[in-house]
């Protein structure tokens, strides 16, 4: 058959399909069940439909019949909602402590239980056999999907392991006799009867693309163990597709394990590829190439794939390409184009296509005929709930049907159910363009077409994208860089006056924290005398540097940003070794290096051309910015590149010289940071390396007369004193200095009732722990709802003993030392005292012998008032606090001296209004982790004492380095208005 053939004989088919279909039938959209009618209102109207799937979201969570029917009115009896007229009938009648809650909420559950059922087949094994077997009575077969929660540590990872097993043991046994033999064989042979689908993801908490062969180890071993055990109980194990980010892994791992010796010739396992993804033709074809030298008939399932909205808005959020179509109609292009692919090989593989689509299952039936495959030679799978009268037309054609059944509880469903039902009301469904729009033949079994759309393209400041680390060459760069920088440790770094490298007689050893025997680099240590050469040439540089145009000096920040970005692994490798940030931190402190200076360039080019005031006659009145003069920056090692490259470039876009102190304990990124500069072409003298001393030379600095702003990066206790001593007047000043000073925080996320465990376990962990906890944001309070304080504790318990400490140029680790041996006893003394206080539930002491580690601790059931749960640790240590209510939670959130960051897990329109209202932090962050704050996105600081200034990364942030002047002009000349 040539094309046009087999467009003709899919056109039979698909006619013959939807004959067979009677539109009436699908009691998905059946409208007097209710169900339907919810559906259908999701179709109509695009605000109900995301306000029900978000409460049907946060339902099975809630335990009492109020919070239930409080939730239900916070999402529904809300303007700009369009509620459905018998909808806000019922909700004026539920006011709390009426009788008629606890009906209502029982009537909401069981009408929510009942949707879920029709997509879940049963809770646990045992009640869902029924429904397999009524399937495998109708002439279908199945695949169970055990539905899960997400593995956040390793004891959940080894549960669902287990669970896997058990269900390998007891699949085997859902047999009935009257099974039809259609779905019994098969030209390979005979086809198991029970069929697993797994995610592999579920294996393994700790699995990470960055730790590439760490993780592939471990998924492969556990995967090899369930394929041997199918393989002694007569299973089939299919692997689901996931997300992107773990697609390779998947593959790579499937292949691994098939290759073993042990699992030769073994068949009964499967792997799915996923039309939407551009890249799927080359997975397909490498699958296929294993295949054919294997031969020995591996499923290969064809779906479009169910997490577009995931990957295209992730993808974006990075900067990355998005790796799916943007049309669907290319995704059905693309589906179509491989099931022909897939066909052609199945005298090696097991084709089996994944769709309701009638389009594409025409297609496929009439590209297997054109090629003389039988319709037992290929599955046509579909979901439990949503096949109805599509199942009943293929079994009846003669097809081999498959139905994928997800077993689960509702809790655990919910996301799998809200997925099928975005599926359902999408306007891009067949199953709603046919059954509910009721459009034509002709127009449902066009064949797909579509012009590719181009990637809508963001107006705002774009952030650096972090590395992918998904990619091999990413990791094996990285590894190259890590090795090149070792190569290059123990180096002197001199200071850097007015053009000049100049040695001092004190020296600075900066050591690495993970090897402390390691030394990264000694830079020279600058004394009053050294501070006050780097004066003289500021003094002799800055009117000069002042009155270059702005777009001048903004083209060397992005000159040094670009110098920055062409090294950015190298200067990665090296935060690595010299204050142990794992690769990743590492990586997003070199990014926002580069966001800075590029963001304050562009902002100062905003901010320069003077303005003209009002409009009245025969004046003119300009308004407009001048540099403050000659400040110190004085900065700590945490975020050794970002946080002095913003403070520094924010004064050098300014027009200002700067003086730069980088803390003792970073001056080699330090002093990276001015060779970019330098490197850029900044005039001499106007930017100073002097590492040094704070006591000494930074406190020199702070008093003497000629410095004009001091913008500071550190702790409460030297901002402070800084900020004191700076607005003493020195002998011969005629100014008062402007202090910037970002200090420190105590931040809270509080975990309410309706939280998703979920996203809230790991988001406390990665803004606990991740940079060891030594970062200002980072959380060192959890406070959580009574009734979820136990699961919740339970949970985040498990995660933090699984992460894996070590060595930061190990990619596999994850936490890795803190700062220095000061820091490692401050925190020991800090937790042991915390013992005293609460109660300390975990303590992980397995840590390397050498190197200044300090494993995660949970200090819980706290009195708020305690010194632990008020003073900044800058460790891995939680506190976690129980509150009653969101009441108590916001009080003991708002009870220390500092106001950093904040966060909240809610589902809780209310809860989430109320915190982003009272809850005292300058960043909060809702449903998300507090740390990582992006340039332009969300720029960052605090108040109350942590802080005083605006904030980095944000359009206020460079006010602050220049002093704001009005030029008034009378434009009159002898009678006549000269202003133009
Ligand atoms: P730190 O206060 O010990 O040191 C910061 C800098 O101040 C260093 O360069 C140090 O040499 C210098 N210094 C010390 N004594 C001085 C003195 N008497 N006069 C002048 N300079 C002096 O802080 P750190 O340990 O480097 O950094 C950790 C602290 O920084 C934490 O409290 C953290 O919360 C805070 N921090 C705040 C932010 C923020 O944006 N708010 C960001 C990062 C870090």
């Amino acid at each position: 058959m040539d094309s046009s053939e087999i467009e003709r004989e899919a056109q039979r088919v698909g006619r013959e399909i939807l004959t067979r279909l009677k539109r009436e039938r699908h009691s998905l959209f059946e409208k007097e069940w209710w169900q339907g009618q919810v559906l259908r209102w999701c179709m109509e109207n695009e605000s109900f439909k995301v306000a029900f799937f978000r409460f049907i979201d946060v339902l099975p969570n809630l335990k009492s019949s109020g919070d239930v029917v409080r939730l239900f009115r916070e999402y529904f009896d809300r303007p700009g909602i369009n509620t459905p007229p018998l909808l806000s009938l019922g909700m004026k009648t539920l006011i709390p402590g009426s009788p008629a809650v606890p009906l209502a909420a029982k009537a909401i559950r069981a009408n929510v239980e009942m949707m879920a059922r029709s997509f879940i087949a049963g809770r646990d094994l045992d009640t869902a056999r029924p429904h397999l077997e009524k399937l495998n009575r109708s002439g279908a077969a199945w695949s169970v999907s055990m539905l899960g929660e997400v593995a956040v540590s390793e004891e959940e990872s080894e549960a669902y392991f287990r669970r896997y097993l058990d269900a390998i043991e007891q699949l085997p046994g859902f047999s009935t006799d009257d099974l039809s033999s259609a779905i019994s064989g098969d030209r390979f042979g005979t086809i198991p009867r029970a069929n697993l689908a797994v995610k592999l993801s579920s294996l393994y908490s700790q699995t990470d693309p960055l730790d590439w062969e760490g993780s592939l180890s471990v998924l492969t071993e556990r995967l090899v163990r369930l394929l041997i055990l199918a393989r002694e109980r007569g299973a089939h194990i299919h692997l689901d597709m996931e997300h992107y980010a773990i697609k390779g892994l998947i593959l790579e791992a499937f292949s691994r394990a098939m290759n073993r010796p042990e699992l030769s010739g073994f068949r009964d396992a499967g792997i799915v590829i996923q039309a939407y993804l551009r890249d799927s033709e080359e997975d397909l074809e490498r699958i296929l190439a294993w295949a054919a030298k294997h031969r020995c008939g591996i499923t290969v399932r064809l779906v479009r794939g169910a997490y577009w909205d995931y990957e295209s808005v992730t993808h974006r959020q990075n900067g990355w390409t998005v790796p799916v179509y943007l049309v669907k109609g290319e995704t059905d292009a693309n589906y179509e184009r491989l099931a022909d692919r897939l066909l052609a090989a199945s005298d090696t593989v097991r084709a089996a296509f994944g769709t309701h689509n009638v389009r594409s299952l025409a297609s496929v039936i009439a590209t297997a005929r054109s090629r003389g495959i039988s319709e037992r030679d290929f599955e046509i799978q579909m979901l439990f709930g949503m096949a109805g009268p599509l199942q009943d037309a293929l079994t009846g054609m003669g097809f081999r049907v498959r139905i994928y059944t997800p077993v689960g509880e509702l809790i655990t469903g919910m996301a799998y159910l809200v997925r099928r039902l975005l599926e359902n009301t999408s306007n891009e469904s067949f199953l709603r363009s046919y059954f509910v729009e009721g459009q034509s033949p002709e127009s449902v079994l066009a064949a797909p077409a579509a012009a590719p759309l181009r990637e809508p393209k963001i107006e705002s400041f774009q952030n650096e994208p972090p590395l992918d680390f998904r990619v091999d060459r990413v990791r094996s760069q990285f590894s190259d860089a890590v090795a090149s920088v070792r190569g290059q440790l123990g180096r002197d770094y001199p200071l850097w006056i007015a053009g000049e490298a100049v040695r001092t007689d004190d020296w600075i050893v900066s050591i690495n924290p993970a090897h402390p025997s390691e030394v990264v680099g000694r830079s020279a240590s600058a004394g009053t005398q050294e501070a006050d050469r780097a004066i003289a040439a500021a003094e002799a540089a800055v009117m000069e540097w002042s009155r270059q145009p702005a777009g001048e000096r903004a083209g060397i920040l992005r000159r040094a940003a670009e110098s920055l970005r062409t090294r950015r692994m190298e200067l990665s490798a090296w935060e690595v070794f010299e204050v142990g940030k794992t690769w990743r931190e590492a990586d997003r402190d070199v990014n926002e290096a580069i966001d800075f200076l590029r963001y304050y360039a562009d902002e100062i080019e905003r901010k320069a051309p003077s303005r003209r005031l009002g409009d009245y006659p025969g004046e003119r009145n300009l308004y407009s910015y001048v540099p403050i003069g000659i400040g110190v920056v004085i900065a700590p090692w945490n975020f050794p590149l970002a946080i002095p490259a913003g403070m520094v470039s924010a004064a050098l876009a300014a027009g200002n010289a700067v003086l730069f102190k980088p803390s003792e304990l970073s001056p080699v990124m330090g002093y990276h940071l001015v060779k970019a500069f330098t490197e850029a072409g900044l005039p001499e003298g106007v930017l100073a390396y002097l590492p040094g001393r704070g006591e000494i030379v930074g406190d020199y600095l702070v008093r003497h007369p000629a410095i004009g702003y001091i913008t500071f990066t550190g702790s409460r206790e030297v901002g402070l004193g800084i900020i004191e001593r700076a607005a003493r007047p020195a002998e011969g000043q005629r100014h008062v200095k402007r202090v910037v000073a970002e200090m420190g925080g105590k931040n809270a996320i509080i975990v309410d009732e309706t939280a998703d465990l979920d996203l809230a376990v790991p988001g406390v962990v990665q803004s606990a722990v991740g940079f060891q906890g030594q970062k200002c944001s980072a959380c060192s309070r959890a406070i959580v709802l009574e009734s979820v304080y136990d699961a919740f504790l339970g949970r985040l318990i498990g995660a933090l003993k699984s992460l894996r400490i070590g060595p930061p140029e190990d990619p596999a680790t994850e936490l890795g030392p803190v700062i220095d041996a000061a820091a490692q006893r401050r925190l020991r003394t800090a937790i042991e005292e915390g013992a005293r206080e609460g109660r300390l539930i975990l303590q992980v002491t397995e840590v390397p012998p050498e190197g200044f580690y300090v494993g995660p601790a949970v200090i819980a059931d706290l009195a708020p008032e305690c010194r632990i749960a008020r003073e900044e640790l800058f460790g891995p240590v939680v506190a976690v606090l129980r509150a009653k209510n969101l009441d108590e939670a916001i009080r003991i959130a708002n009870n220390t001296d500092y106001a950093l960051t904040g966060g909240l897990y809610s589902r809780s329109p209310a809860a989430i209004e109320r915190v982003s209202r009272e809850m005292t932090a300058g960043n909060l962050y809702i449903n998300r982790g507090i740390t990582g704050a992006l340039v332009g996105r969300q720029p960052f600081g605090g108040y109350r004492l942590s802080g005083v200034g605006s904030k980095a990364g944000g359009p206020d942030y460079l006010l602050q380095f220049m002093i704001p002047k009005v030029v008034t002009e009378n434009t009159m000349r002898r009678g006549f208005d000269s202003a133009d």
